[in-house]
């Protein structure tokens, strides 16, 4: 079968692989589309996510849907031809953490695209059963490939605790960010605010229905950001805010646009091993970080909101590529530059 093969920074090639063998748990998937996510472009340029170290060859992708066609056990054949969003995060099972409900941060945990374990970019994977969720027949592979990010986001919110009335902001509108706001606009808050550096993503976040939004520019950001929090605020801050970004500043955006007693949800991944956290600020408004650790339980519910059309992924998903084209959508994701949002490479 063909995969498409992370050799190292910069380089992916279309490299032939057997096709995988379901074992006992498993089931094959036949790919139809993944995602290209941030923190693969991290894999992609660096090869690390923090202290994350990946050797290729490797296979990335851990945002897909694909349609269940092989199984050897009676008790999966209700999977057989459905299509299908799968949990790229594995737990060990027998852990305390993951015994306890937390297998999304079980030590042992075998992430699908992740340090020796290869992902989805591929024309088949065998993947456990009980990884797969199957989607209603309206959507597409793509959309469905959005199901994994989707679940992040309301992971996030979930997190956050949000109350009826409260107040929001999202530092970051890629992705992740304009999902999540979408799941605030659906959890009863009374004003969800957004902040990029990329005038077309905070224009999409106007469309999908966030408040009040802001283009900071690149030189100064912080400060810029702080001040136009404290303008729309009234030098309060906000309730809730939500670091959604891929650098170090949106973490300090996110805890210095907290009001005192607030919480902040730190759901970006800016790939260093250290971040700055503005600890003065943190500590005198007694301010609460939650770190959030991609999702747990969270793919049936998000189905049903993206069913319910409460999560909307079509003007999220902007790009779409052949695998043959892997290496160009992820350079393309890397750079930023021409109105991309969420690319998906689709392989059927
Ligand atoms: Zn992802
Ligand atoms: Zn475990």
């Amino acid at each position: 079968m063909k995969t498409a093969c992370w050799l190292g920074p910069r380089r992916i090639e279309i490299i032939e692989r057997p096709k995988p063998e379901p074992k006992p748990g498993e089931v094959l998937v036949q790919v139809e589309s993944v995602g290209v996510c941030g923190s693969d472009i991290h894999y992609y340029l660096e090869g690390k996510i923090g202290d994350q170290v990946v050797t290729p060859p490797l296979v990335l992708g851990h945002e897909f849907a694909g349609i269940v066609c092989e199984t050897n056990e009676a008790k999966y054949k209700h999977l057989l031809g459905k299509r299908v969003a799968v949990e790229p995060g594995i737990g060990c099972g027998t852990c305390e953490f993951c015994r306890t409900g937390h297998y999304n941060v079980c030590p042992e945990m075998r992430f699908l695209g992740g340090p020796g374990c290869d992902g989805a970019l591929s024309e088949y994977i065998a993947v456990p059963a009980e990884y797969c969720f199957p989607v209603p027949e309206t959507m597409t592979p793509p959309m469905a490939s959005m199901v994994e990010p989707s679940a992040v986001a309301l992971h996030a919110v979930e997190l956050a605790s949000v109350l009826p009335g409260e107040t929001a902001l999202i530092v970051g509108l890629g992705s992740i960010g304009l999902l999540t706001a979408q799941i605030l606009l659906n959890s009863g808050v009374s004003q969800v605010a957004g902040i990029d550096i990329i005038p077309y993503r905070t224009a999409i976040a106007k469309q999908l229905g966030v408040h009040q939004t802001f283009t900071s520019p690149i030189e100064n950001n912080i400060e810029e950001s702080i001040s136009w929090i404290q303008q729309i605020t009234d030098n309060r801050g906000f309730d809730i805010t939500f670091d959604c970004t891929n650098r170090s500043e949106g973490l300090i955006i996110a805890c210095r646009g907290t009001r005192p007693a607030g919480r902040s949800v730190l759901v970006g991944i800016s790939g260093e091993d250290y971040d700055r956290i503005p600890v003065s600020i943190a500590r005198r408004r007694e301010l609460r970080l939650q770190w959030c650790r991609r999702f747990r339980y969270n793919f049936p519910a998000t189905i049903k909101l993206m069913e319910q059309k409460k999560i909307l992924v079509e003007n999220i998903l902007t790009h779409h590529f052949t695998p043959d084209q892997t290496q160009t959508a992820f350079e393309r994701v890397a750079n930023t530059k021409d109105n991309l949002i969420k690319a998906s490479i689709d392989w059927i």
